[in-house]
């Protein structure tokens, strides 16, 4: 077993996190201040970005690579794969064995990023407010900005470099990431820089963090041992849903993580899964895994 937070620090992770940083909630606001607002060109350029970066994550890495919860050919895997980069984080290779060794140790020794067992979670360190803040930060970002421990056998064993398009994608990755913020800037100068560049993976980034973090923020219980008994796998949120395309509803996906749905009733905000089922009719994607059929973590 591995244990916590012992990864390497990642600097240019934290530059770029400060970078982006000022970027949304400095450069973003002064042009704001300064210009009486963005152009048109530039909220157009931010909304065509974070829908298509939402898409890569949600519907490319989390449903279609981690998960195998449907199938599509190459052209739209590729199409998922640009959107994927677009939102910064790390590529596929290294993204994917994290996300599915969180699952398999869902808030307990070795998940790479829980706001319950953390780097200070352990006994000696009293409880309280500090530690309870530090695993929140710790979920959110803290974890971002080290390496993962996980198992190289455990890497190689996903298999995932089989596939030509994650190769692909890791080659092509910041090359992706810089047109991410050139071509908003080409086509609507510095504001669309400025809202489809930095504030898009800014409030990327703080919603998708959100759902590791306060998505699981639930109660829990200790044995005699200490080890961690759950009330919950995860928790539910519509707020986060519509931040990122449905990925919200992160307790239905702890317990179902075969599925392609995460919002599973009707009115659940779960664009993701209105997506599927629209390019399923025009046979674009298929063999998509329903709620109601299919269990387990993959
Ligand atoms: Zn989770
Ligand atoms: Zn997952």
């Amino acid at each position: 077993m591995n244990t916590i937070g012992t990864g390497a620090f990642r600097p240019r992770t934290l530059i770029g996190v400060i970078v982006v940083a000022v970027g949304a909630l400095v450069a973003a606001p002064w042009y704001w201040y300064a210009h009486g607002g963005f152009s048109t060109g530039a909220w157009v350029m931010f909304a065509v970005l974070y829908i298509w970066t939402n898409i890569g994550q949600s519907l490319g890495y989390h449903r279609l690579w981690a998960h195998r919860t449907y199938e599509c050919g190459k052209i739209m895997q590729a199409f998922l794969a640009i959107g994927a980069s677009l939102a910064v984080v790390k590529v596929f290779l290294e993204w994917g064995p994290d996300h599915l060794w969180h699952h398999l140790h869902t808030d307990e020794e070795g998940d790479v990023h829980s706001p319950i067992v953390h780097p200070l979670s352990k006994p000696e360190n009293p409880d309280g407010f500090w530690k309870a803040l530090y695993g929140l930060w710790w979920a959110h970002m803290g974890w971002f900005m080290r390496q993962t421990t996980v198992p190289v056998e455990f890497k190689e064993r996903c298999g995932f470099a089989k596939n030509p398009i994650l190769r692909w994608q890791k080659r092509w990755d910041k090359p992706i990431v810089f047109l991410g913020f050139f071509i908003p800037f080409m086509v609507a100068g510095w504001d669309g820089l400025l809202l489809a560049g930095f504030v898009r993976v800014f409030v990327y980034w703080q919603a998708t963090f959100a759902v590791n973090s306060y998505g699981h923020l639930v109660k829990v219980k200790r044995d005699a041992a200490g080890h961690v008994i759950l009330f919950e796998p995860a928790r539910n949120s519509f707020v986060l849903a519509i931040l990122v395309l449905g990925e919200g509803y992160h307790r239905n996906h702890h317990r179902k993580a075969g599925s392609a749905y995460l919002g599973w009733k009707w009115y659940d905000f779960d664009p993701g899964k209105w997506i599927l089922v629209t390019l399923e009719k025009i046979r674009l994607v298929y063999g998509i895994k329903k709620p109601m059929t299919h269990t387990g973590t993959r």
